[in-house]
């Protein structure tokens, strides 16, 4: 079976009608009638992440478990885990995600790479229910060029080899495999190319229980997938329902888009700041058939203020209110009643290899999230 996405903390329905005081105190559980978490940096310390989620109104979490630019993961697991499952507990939060690191590619024809990235996430699986992760999502990959079919194929096997080194239990996390801006030789950008992933993993034998999805709005928009409307949103809940089947979509990344429709690029921006907008949005965060899934933001600035705003933004274009107040030129972390994280604290690298290769290489932070 798969995990249950445990349901938020229980409010009276009258607090679902609530109107939304955008700059109010937190607690979206009540005023959505589905599950909206955050990304946030685990390097400060998870229960501190988990707070800092709660501070802003998330709902849930979605983490890494280690440098999410490198192969290694860490031999021991953090002391505060046991800590940190009480503290989601508490807070009453949906299913805590696990994203794995992006080198991670199961399309690849790299033997070496392919390994790796196999290993990689047996390992986020291991883990996973000690953080008490109901999901390990991942970055499809790419063909590296080789050409659809066979990569297709390669993610089949692949996740085959995956799954079964990881026994099954109860707590076993989903292995959730994400849609792509299709750049660089990306599959699954389409509903159709995931269709083919999805038939070609049942068609090899699969646990496929053990599989859900990941639809990742700014990556649809990247690819140049129609999600402005939400005639647009009808017709790609209908796809996916069609020939996959929605209770198999148990993640969304809820991102508007920097970059143009049918760009191929990967770059998420603040929530009705983007390419996307409010429409599009509105209209994916509403579906009706899209209630049982769990929406997770990775937007940017997530720890400097931004968080709060995104989190914001998306309450209202979920009650429908379309007319969102143009972006702040500046972080709004000034403003925000309690910063968590401190001027000089890693913003989105746990670790200090990260931090080395973000100092490295500056670009890399606008990345995360892919
Ligand atoms: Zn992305
Ligand atoms: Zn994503």
């Amino acid at each position: 079976m798969s995990p249950t996405p445990r349901k938020p903390a229980a409010t009276p329905a009258s607090a679902a009608r609530r109107r939304l005081k955008p700059s109010a105190p937190p607690a979206a559980a009540g005023r959505l009638d589905r599950m909206l978490g955050a990304h946030l940096a685990a390097g400060p310390g998870l229960v501190k992440a988990a707070d800092r989620a709660a501070a802003v109104g998330a709902m849930g979490l979605q983490i890494f478990t280690g440098n999410p630019t490198g192969w290694a993961r860490r031999a021991e697991l953090p002391k505060e885990l046991p800590a940190f499952r009480a503290r989601m507990k508490e807070l009453g939060f949906g299913p805590l995600a696990v994203h794995a690191a992006y080198l991670a590619n199961l399309a690849g024809p790299n033997p070496i790479f392919r390994e790796k990235t196999v290993e990689l996430l047996r390992h986020e699986l291991r883990v996973a229910p000690e953080y008490g992760a109901s999901f390990v999502n991942v970055h499809i990959g790419s063909h590296m060029g080789t050409g659809i079919d066979v990569g297709v194929k390669r993610v089949a096997e692949a996740v085959e080899k995956i799954l079964d080194a990881v026994p099954r239990d109860e707590e076993s996390a989903l292995l959730v495999l994400e849609n792509s801006a299709g750049g660089g030789n990306g599959i699954g950008e389409s509903v159709e190319e995931l269709i083919q992933i999805h038939e070609a993993m049942a068609a090899r034998g699969v646990d496929m229980e053990r599989v859900g999805y990941c639809i990742d709005s700014a990556h649809l928009w990247g690819a140049g997938v129609a999600l402005a409307d939400d005639e647009d949103v009808e017709r790609l809940v209908r796809e996916f329902d069609r020939r996959i089947g929605l209770e198999k979509l148990v993640m969304i990344h809820y991102n508007d888009s920097k970059a143009t429709h049918g760009s191929k690029l990967d770059r998420h921006q603040h929530i009705g700041g983007g390419e996307v907008g409010a429409r599009g949005l509105a209209a994916l965060i509403s579906h009706p058939r899209l209630a049982h899934v769990n929406y997770y933001l990775e937007t940017p600035g997530m720890e400097e203020g931004w968080d709060r705003l995104n989190i914001d933004r998306s309450l209202q274009l979920a009650q429908g209110n379309l007319k969102l107040k143009p972006l702040p030129a500046e972080s709004p972390a000034t403003t925000a009643k309690k910063p968590v994280a401190k001027k000089s604290a890693p913003r989105t690298k746990p670790t200090s290899v990260a931090k080395k290769a973000a100092a490295k290489k500056p670009a890399a932070k606008a990345k995360r999230g892919r």
